[in-house]
């Protein structure tokens, strides 16, 4: 399998200063949440990006998230693909991308061909991207959320979000 490189692009809450919110970028096409250090890359790597797994809904892990679709939606040929537990994909859908706050890019230049698609991932499923084997595991947080399990077949870390204790 391909080396894992993970660039840290955000590791707060907040903004102003040298604050970024929640962002990895994993090799050069995936996405772990789409905080505001996403608006550190340049256009073509916001291009690049394929794939963005989010662990929970809360504004600080996906605000990039429709800036990103927007900017970069008409330069690609395939949808970006956002990876995330169903209740979460579900606030998503009502509160975000509800042609209220936002447009609904999955229905964007048309259904058939969107520029974003969710993809539901269920808990201990395991989906190869870029070369490594993401892994979704349960966390535990005020709203849906989930942890990720990076592994290169080499090299393996564990990515909770925003979490408490957990059983696990
Ligand atoms: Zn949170």
């Amino acid at each position: 399998m391909p080396a894992m490189k993970l660039r840290i692009l955000g590791c707060s809450g907040g903004i102003g200063g040298n604050l970024r919110a929640t962002t990895m970028l994993l090799n050069s096409d995936v996405l772990i949440d789409a905080g505001t250090g996403v608006g550190d890359l340049s256009i073509d790597e916001l291009a690049a990006i394929d794939h963005v797994f989010l662990t929970h809904a809360h504004l600080d892990h996906v605000t990039s998230l429709p800036f990103l679709v927007d900017t970069v939606g008409w330069m690609r040929s395939k949808p970006l693909v956002v990876h995330a537990i169903e209740p979460t994909l579900e606030i998503l859908r009502q509160h975000l991308f509800n042609w209220k706050l936002w447009p609904d890019f999955t229905k964007i230049p048309d259904a058939q061909a969107p520029y974003l698609r969710f993809q539901a991932i269920a808990l201990g499923e395991t989906i190869t991207v870029s070369g490594q084997k993401l892994t979704q595991l349960p966390a535990n947080h005020v709203v849906p959320a989930a942890g990720f399990q990076i592994d290169s077949g080499r090299s393996s870390l564990v990515f909770t979000g925003d979490t408490t204790t957990s059983d696990l």
